[in-house]
C-alpha cells in the first residue's frame, strides 16, 4: 500500500540510530532514510485489510512525505480518534514507556516521593501524572522557569526544579525532605548526581534515557562517581534497571491504552505538543530537542489528510 505521511514523531533516540556506537538498534546507514513513527493516511492499497482512506501507524515510513509498505510494523489507528498526532505521544510509544516504566518498574505507592526529569516531555509528563494519581509526591526538573511553572501550574506536580540552576542539589534537597523513592532515569549527567544522595533505601530507578549524553564525544571531567554509586546500590538496597519499551512491553499495550485514553480524556492526564510544520524542518527540530528547545512532544505535521 501506499502511505501518505501526515505527522511524524521527532524522538530522542534517533540521535543513536545516527552512531555506530554499540546499541540495542542498528544505526541507520549513511544515504538510507532516517527511521521515525508515523501516522499516515493510505492512498492506495492491494493489501488485504486495509482501504484507501485508512488512518495508520507506521514504524517503517521514515522521515518521508510517501513510503510503500506491506504492512509490516503497520497498526490501524481509531479512524475517528480527535487528534491522530496523540498517536505519536501520550496516546504512543512515549506515554506507553513513561506509564510502562513507572508502573513495572518504579512501583510507586501512595505517599513515596517521584522525581522525574524531562519533566514537560512526553515520557516525563505521564510520569509525573500517572504518579501523582497513585497518590505519590511529584518533583519534575525541567529545563527554566516556563517549563517548570507549567509542570506544577497544568500538571499539577508539587515542585519542579529547573537543572539549569547552579543550585540544584541543594533545591532537589529541599523539595524531597524525606528523600525519593523512585527516579525515573531520563537524563543522567548532574541530574543523576543531584539525585543520588537522596535515593532512600529500596528506591527504585527505572533508567529509561540518558539525553544528557547522547551528544557526548568523550567521557565527562570530574572525579569518577561509579565507586560511589555501587557502594549506594548495596547499602541502600536499590534496585536499578534499564528498558527498552520495544522489548517485552508490547503485549501491555492495549491494557495501556484502556487506562490512558480515558485519562486523557477526561483531562486527569494534560498533553502539550509542540507542533513544527514541513518535514524540511524535522532536522533543525531535532537538533532543539536535543538541546531542550522543544516544550512538549515534538510531532511535525507534514500533511493535513
Ligand atoms: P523530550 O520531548 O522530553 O525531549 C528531551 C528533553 O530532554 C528536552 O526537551 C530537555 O528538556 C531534556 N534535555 C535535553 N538535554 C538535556 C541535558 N543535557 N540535561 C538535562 N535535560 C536535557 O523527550 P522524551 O520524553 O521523548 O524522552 C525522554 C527520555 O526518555 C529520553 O532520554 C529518551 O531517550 C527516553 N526514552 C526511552 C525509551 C525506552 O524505551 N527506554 C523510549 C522513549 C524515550 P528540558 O528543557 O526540560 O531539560
Amino acid at each position: 500500500m501506499l502511505l501518505r505521511a501526515l505527522w511524524m514523531s521527532l524522538d530522542p533516540y534517533m540521535r543513536g540510530r545516527m552512531s555506530d556506537a554499540k546499541s540495542y538498534a542498528d544505526p541507520v546507514p549513511v544515504g538510507g532514510v532516517m527511521t521515525c513513527a508515523s501516522v499516515c493516511r493510505v492512498q492506495e492499497s492491494n493489501l488485504d485489510g486495509y482501504a484507501k482512506g485508512d488512518l495508520v501507524m507506521s514504524f517503517t515510513a521514515g522521515w518521508q512525505d510517501y513510503s510503500v509498505s506491506d504492512g509490516a510494523m503497520v497498526f490501524k489507528l481509531d479512524p475517528n480518534m480527535q487528534n491522530p498526532s496523540q498517536a505519536l505521544g501520550v496516546l504512543g510509544m512515549p506515554g506507553f514507556t513513561g506509564y510502562m516504566g513507572l508502573m513495572d518498574i518504579g512501583r510507586p505507592k501512595k505517599g513515596e516521593t517521584v522525581v522525574v526529569a524531562a519533566a514537560t516531555g512526553p515520557v516525563g509528563t505521564v510520569v509525573g501524572q500517572v504518579a501523582k494519581l497513585q497518590g505519590c509526591r511529584v518533583v519534575g526538573i525541567a529545563g527554566g522557569a516556563e517549563k517548570c511553572a507549567y509542570a506544577v501550574d497544568e500538571l499539577g506536580f508539587d515542585a519542579c526544579l529547573d537543572h539549569k540552576q547552579n543550585n540544584l542539589n541543594d533545591e532537589l534537597a529541599k523539595a524531597c525532605p524525606d528523600g525519593i523513592d523512585v527516579y525515573f532515569e531520563n537524563v543522567g549527567g548532574k541530574v543523576f548526581d543531584a539525585v543520588m544522595p537522596l535515593l532512600n533505601a529500596h528506591a527504585r530507578v527505572p533508567v529509561c534515557g540518558l539525553i544528557a549524553q547522547y551528544n557526548a564525544t568523550e567521557a565527562p571531567s570530574g572525579p569518577d562517581r561509579m565507586p560511589q554509586l555501587m557502594r549506594l546500590l548495596l547499602s541502600q538496597r536499590i534496585r536499578m534497571q534499564g528498558f527498552i519499551i520495544f522489548d517485552n512491553y508490547g503485549p501491555h499495550f492495549p491494557e495501556f491504552l484502556r487506562v490512558m485514553t480515558p485519562w486523557v480524556a477526561e483531562g486527569k492526564v494534560r498533553v502539550r505538543e509542540d507542533q513544527v510544520e514541513g518535514l524540511e524542518n524535522a532536522p533543525q527540530a531535532f537538533m532543539g530537542l536535543l538541546e531542550g528547545k522543544n516544550f512538549g512532544k515534538l510531532v511535525v505535521k507534514i500533511a493535513d489528510k
